[in-house]
């Protein structure tokens, strides 16, 4: 299942495209209070990855039959969930390369098929009414975001897992902007 799938995570970010946090190691504190994360995997290349803290299981709720988390890596097993910290110098488009869908113009509401050829770092040509549009203002259905700032939470497949409304607040109220989630596929 996984290898058709690839390797999937849940994505937070802020609703406002621009936002970042400074400096982001407040924000992490932050994070680290809320019980969301926990210490620094200090064995990771990626110094911003964190363990999942004591509260994870109260902000993420995994639907159906839960799989076995695995909250910490064992000598063999380092496919074990964990939580990454992005933040970069200019918004990104993350978007998943398996399961990907095609966003919906705001303008037609119709499909973009071909928008990986009519993007620019910040808008999209819809070839259907040729109306050109700002990236975080197409309907991604879920399965892209574009932004500064993310929260990676490894290891979920699309829908697998949802953020529960208590760790939205939490974020709204640490950051003071509303808080979106999607998935994305490797
Ligand atoms: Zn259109």
């Amino acid at each position: 299942m996984k290898s058709s799938h690839g390797k999937c995570s849940l994505y937070l970010q802020p609703a406002q495209p621009l936002y970042t946090a400074t400096p982001v190691s407040t924000f992490i504190s932050a994070l680290q209070q809320t019980g969301l994360i926990a210490k620094r995997i200090e064995s990771q290349h990626d110094s911003n990855a964190f363990f999942s803290g004591d509260k994870y299981l109260d902000y993420i709720a995994y639907m159906g039959c839960a799989p076995a988390i695995q909250f910490e890596a064992s000598a063999h097993n380092d496919d074990f969930c964990f939580i990454k910290i992005h933040q970069y110098p200019t918004a990104e488009l993350i978007h998943s390369q398996k399961q990907a869908r095609a966003p919906h113009c705001p303008a037609c509401n119709k499909a973009v098929k071909n928008w990986q050829h009519t993007k620019t770092s910040t808008s999209i040509l819809c070839q259907h009414c040729n109306t050109t549009s700002a990236i975080e203002t197409f309907n991604w259905r879920k399965m892209a975001g574009y932004g500064r700032l993310f929260i990676e939470i490894t290891d979920i497949f699309p829908k697998e897992a949802l953020p529960q409304p208590l760790l939205l607040y939490k974020l709204a109220q640490i950051t003071g902007t509303d808080w979106l989630y999607f998935y994305s596929c490797r």
